[in-house]
C-alpha cells in the first residue's frame, strides 16, 4: 500500500504543496500542511516541491509486473463506408517502425460491415496480421460495440501497444478501451518511440498550452495505448508482396448491443474540400474583422480548389463552425500551400500547420509571429490582399 504523510516537525507551513498540488488535495490547519486523501492521487507534486522535506510518499514496491504475455503493436484501422481512413495508413507506417524496434508483429484491427476486402489492403500496407470482426452492427461507429469487441479482443490476444488515431472516433474509442482493460492512454501524441532497453512506448504529445513537449511512459500497464495526430506521421509504403495473416472473430449477439442508435449521419454542408486532406488551406483569423470579412477566405480557397482554415478566435467569434479549426484543439493540417491571413502565429495555432510545405502568411503587423513560420510574408491589410489575390488567380487560372 502506498502513503503519504506530513511530518508536522519539519513543515513550516510555506503553503508551497498547497499551491503545487493540482488536485487542489491540499490545506493548512494551524500553519500546517493536511491532505485530502479523498481528492490526492499521491503524484508526488508535493514531495517534489516541499523544500523542507517535510512530505513522504511511500510507495510499495509489490511484486514486480509481467508484462511477457503481452506483444505486438496493434493499429486500430477506421474505415468509412469500408474505405481505410488516411489516418490508419500513417498509424501502420508508424507501427512497423516501434514493432521494428521491439522485434514484434505489426497487426491491424478493423471493425466494420462487409469489410472482407480491408485485409488486402492492410497487408499492401505493411501488417503482419490482420484481425478482422464483421457484423451489421459495426458498419458505423457506435460506441458501445466498437469498445465491447475491441476489449475482447485485447483480452485475448494481449498486445503491448495498441496505436489509434486522435480522431472523433479514435478519441472516443481509446479512452473507453483504456479504461476496460485498465490501462492508461496518451491522447494526441505528436511523436512516438521505443526505449528498447526498457520495452517502453514513449509518447510524446505538447503539454502546457504547447510550450513544452512532454515524454509519457506507461511502466505499470499493459496495453500501452496512445492517440496519435493526423497529418504528424507519414503513411506506410505499399508493399504489394506482404501476406498478412487474418484472423477473423465472430462473438455472441449481445457484445454487440448499443446503448445509442445511429439515426443518420449528416454531411456538413458547404464542406467541399475535407481539410485534414486539402493540398491547399487558406484559414482566417481574427484580423479578418467580421463574419463579412471571413467570406474572403472563402473565396480565395474556392478559385484555388482548398479547404478554409480558421484560428480559435475566428471560430470563437462564430465565423465559422469549429470544424474548421485548426491547432492544439483544432486539427493538425499538413498542405502543399498554406496561406494565413489575419492570423498572429500563436504557438497553439502554428502547432497545427507548421508543417505545411509552403505557408504564405498575410499579415498588417510586419513583427507578427506568423512571420517567423512563413516561408513567404505579406505585410498588409487582409481586405485589400485578399481580393486581388483571388482576382489574379481567377485570371491565371481561367476561373
Ligand atoms: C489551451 C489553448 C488551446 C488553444 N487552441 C487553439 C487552436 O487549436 N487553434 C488556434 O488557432 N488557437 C488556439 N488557441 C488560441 C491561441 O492562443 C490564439 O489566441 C489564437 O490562435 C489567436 O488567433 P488569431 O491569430 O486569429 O488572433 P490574434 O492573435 O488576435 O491575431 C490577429 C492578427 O491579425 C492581424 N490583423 C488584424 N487586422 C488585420 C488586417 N486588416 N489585415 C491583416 N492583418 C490583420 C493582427 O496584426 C494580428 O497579428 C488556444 C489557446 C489555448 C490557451
Amino acid at each position: 500500500m502506498a502513503s503519504i504523510t506530513i511530518l508536522l516537525d519539519k513543515c513550516t507551513g510555506c503553503t508551497m504543496c498547497v499551491k503545487t498540488c493540482p488536485f487542489g488535495a491540499i490545506h493548512m490547519t494551524d500553519r500546517r500542511a493536511v491532505i485530502d486523501m479523498a481528492k490526492c492521487t499521491l503524484c508526488g507534486s508535493c514531495v517534489a516541491a516541499c523544500r523542507f522535506s517535510a512530505i513522504e510518499l511511500k510507495k510499495s514496491e509489490g511484486p514486480a509486473r509481467d508484462f511477457s504475455a503481452h506483444k505486438d503493436v496493434w493499429v486500430f484501422c477506421e474505415q468509412k463506408k469500408g474505405v481505410v481512413q488516411t489516418i490508419s495508413f500513417e498509424l501502420l507506417g508508424e507501427g512497423k517502425k516501434l514493432a521494428a524496434k521491439l522485434g514484434v508483429k505489426l497487426c491491424a484491427v478493423a471493425l466494420g460491415s462487409g469489410i472482407d476486402g480491408l485485409a488486402a489492403t492492410l497487408s499492401e500496407r505493411g501488417a503482419d496480421k490482420v484481425y478482422l470482426v464483421d457484423h451489421p452492427a459495426l458498419k458505423d461507429y457506435q460506441d458501445d460495440p466498437y469498445t465491447e469487441v475491441l476489449v475482447k479482443l485485447v483480452e485475448e490476444y494481449k498486445p503491448e501497444i495498441i496505436l489509434c488515431g486522435a480522431t472523433t472516433i479514435g478519441r472516443s474509442l481509446g479512452s473507453r478501451v483504456a479504461i476496460k482493460v485498465n490501462s492508461g492512454l496518451t491522447a494526441d501524441c505528436t511523436g512516438l518511440d521505443i526505449d528498447e532497453k526498457e520495452r517502453q512506448l514513449l509518447q510524446t504529445r505538447p503539454a502546457f498550452g504547447g510550450n513544452i513537449m512532454a515524454t509519457i511512459v506507461t511502466p505499470n500497464h499493459r496495453p500501452q495505448m496512445a492517440t496519435v495526430r493526423h497529418k504528424v506521421m507519414k503513411e506506410a509504403g505499399i508493399y504489394k508482396d506482404n501476406k498478412a495473416e487474418v484472423v477473423k472473430k465472430t462473438y455472441p449477439e449481445e457484445t454487440f448491443k448499443s446503448r445509442t442508435r445511429l439515426i443518420e449521419m449528416v454531411e456538413e454542408i458547404g464542406e467541399t474540400v475535407n481539410l485534414s486532406e486539402a493540398d491547399i488551406i487558406v484559414a482566417g483569423g481574427r484580423g479578418m474583422g467580421s463574419k463579412e470579412g471571413f467570406a474572403l477566405v472563402g473565396e480565395l480557397a474556392k478559385v484555388l480548389g482548398g479547404a478554409v482554415g480558421a484560428t480559435r478566435s475566428a471560430v470563437d467569434a462564430e465565423w465559422i463552425p469549429y470544424s474548421h479549426q485548426v491547432g492544439q484543439t483544432g486539427k493538425t493540417v499538413c498542405p502543399k500551400l498554406y496561406i494565413a491571413c489575419g492570423i498572429s502565429g500563436q504557438i497553439q495555432h502554428l502547432i497545427g500547420m507548421q508543417s505545411s510545405k509552403v505557408i504564405v502568411a498575410i499579415n498588417k503587423d510586419p513583427d507578427a509571429q506568423i512571420f517567423k513560420a512563413a516561408t513567404y510574408g505579406i505585410v498588409g491589410d487582409v481586405a485589400e490582399i485578399l481580393p486581388a489575390l483571388t482576382r489574379e488567380f481567377k485570371r491565371v487560372l481561367n476561373k
